[in-house]
């Protein structure tokens, strides 16, 4: 993994508004991932895959679930909730510390456009070492 170019680390509060589960996308999961969730959710792989159109994404290595026709996540509660929070995929429980953003200045700038969260002034300053160990599966933000 490159080394941050953010040595002083990075402001973030999640407000819980629920935008980035909204935004259109693909939400990725590793076999292991699918698995948890689908006992968190009480349901066989199979009924979970069938339920959430799960497919697997020979590009990326990973099953994935298209939310790209913006109506957000499927796992996404009324209340804009997360229904799998305690076990949700990689991909949600480091957001918005992925390295996409981290090193590309724009992109981190962009997506203020929908997550207030970033920079926020009453948000917690994560240090590297912090964002580090979040990536590598240590607590979530
Ligand atoms: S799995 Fe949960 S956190 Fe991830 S996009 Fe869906 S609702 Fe949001
Ligand atoms: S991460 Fe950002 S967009 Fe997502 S719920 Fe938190 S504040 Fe909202």
């Amino acid at each position: 993994m490159p080394p941050l170019p953010i040595l002083n680390g990075r402001r973030f509060g999640c407000t819980q508004c629920g935008n980035c589960c909204m935004e259109p996308g693909y939400i990725f999961m590793t076999f292991v991932e699918l698995e948890r969730i689908a006992a968190h959710l009480g349901v066989t792989v199979a009924r979970f895959k069938t339920d959430y159109d799960v497919q697997w994404d020979a590009n990326s290595g990973q099953f994935e679930i298209d939310a790209t026709d913006g109506t957000g996540c499927p796992l996404l509660t009324k209340d804009r909730g997360c229904s799998v929070h305690a076990v949700k995929p990689e991909q949600c429980r480091t957001f918005p510390f992925w390295d996409e953003l981290l090193d590309d200045h724009r992109a981190w700038e962009d997506t203020k456009r929908y997550c207030p969260g970033l920079d926020a002034k009453g948000g917690r300053l994560y240090t590297k070492a912090e964002i580090r160990a979040l990536q590598s599966g240590e607590g979530t933000t």
